[in-house]
């Protein structure tokens, strides 16, 4: 938020980007950067992407090995590229060529959570699991879950900027990139209407180009959270077409969040279930602010 203040505020973009960079930096959260939980191999591999308003250009990232910004290669790829998108290997040698350091990115705790639903896959591998205690109490829960971080930003000129990070559902399948790096799927930036990206099942919000669909519906006038509540609705109804997506309850067995924010200001946050939270500095203050959701979260 400093960074966007008067008088010499920085380009949103560069507000967005070191905000995501605290996160991804440190080695403590396992859902960007250094520390994010890794693929199948037991390899972190990174997305990101940035989009900037005022100039309509983007740039991404998706499975990038052994640097930990990927959001500011991402938009490195925006400012010193002809292209929007540069996927691994290409994309680790365009980090290098910039001065990304290399670093392994795969912490002991976040191997550990790997090590862990290696050992417990299957009963017919030839991987023994340790006995539970042998491993941190935090592991068995970190091991079911992933993150992402989505940052918008809108300055005083009404120029807006964003970004999506992320290591990606965790244990992916080596190569595979989610909707963070997708321009659309899991961020969008139309400079005269507003900002989205998401954060949960990747696959949904690029078969629904979520983002920019959410983007499109307050073009046309509705407020960010009756655009993310559309958007959502509309992600479901593709999703219960397939039958492993479908919890026992008839309800989809995977979250889905969309964040947005318009021009004015307005901003919402609209989850899958209940629960979530999002950060917001309005200029003042910043706050946590609970999400908007489709279906009340089972108690368990
Ligand atoms: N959206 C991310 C992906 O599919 C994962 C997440 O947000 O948990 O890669």
């Amino acid at each position: 938020m400093e960074m966007l203040r008067t008088p010499k505020p920085a380009d949103p973009l560069d507000a967005v980007v070191a905000g995501v960079a605290l996160v991804e930096d440190d080695p403590t959260d396992h859902s960007v950067g250094l520390g994010g939980l890794p693929n199948e191999d037991g390899v972190v591999e990174l997305d990101a992407s940035c989009m900037h308003g005022p100039m309509g250009r983007a740039g991404a990232v998706a499975g990038l090995r052994n640097v930990k910004n990927a959001a500011s290669v991402a938009r490195m790829v925006l400012r010193r590229t002809d292209h929007v998108l540069i996927v691994g290997e290409g994309a680790l040698r365009f980090a290098k060529a910039h001065g990304f350091k290399e670093e392994n990115l795969l912490t002991d705790e976040a191997r550990e959570m790997w090590l862990w639903w290696k050992e417990h896959l299957s009963e017919t591998d030839k991987w023994l699991a340790a006995p539970d205690a042998d491993y941190p109490e935090n592991v068995r829960i970190w091991a079911q879950t992933t993150g992402t971080i989505h940052c918008s930003a809108l300055d005083a000129n009404g120029d807006i900027c964003a970004t999506t990070t992320t290591s990606g559902l965790a244990f992916k399948l080596p190569g595979r990139a989610g909707d963070s790096p997708i321009i659309g799927a899991g961020n969008y930036v139309d400079n005269d209407v507003g900002s989205c990206g998401s954060t949960g099942r990747g696959e949904e919000l690029i078969l629904n180009a979520g983002s920019f669909a959410v983007v499109e519906q307050m073009r046309h006038g509705a407020a960010p959270k009756d655009a993310c509540f559309a958007i959502l609705k509309r992600i479901v109804a593709n999703a219960l077409k397939t039958p492993r997506l479908r919890a026992p309850d008839g309800r989809p067995n995977f979250d889905v969040k969309l964040y947005a924010l318009n021009k004015a200001g307005d901003h919402a946050g609209v989850s899958m279930f209940s629960g979530a939270k999002y950060a917001v500095h309005d200029g003042t203050e910043a706050k946590l602010v609970d999400c908007e959701f489709l279906y009340e979260a089972k108690k368990v």
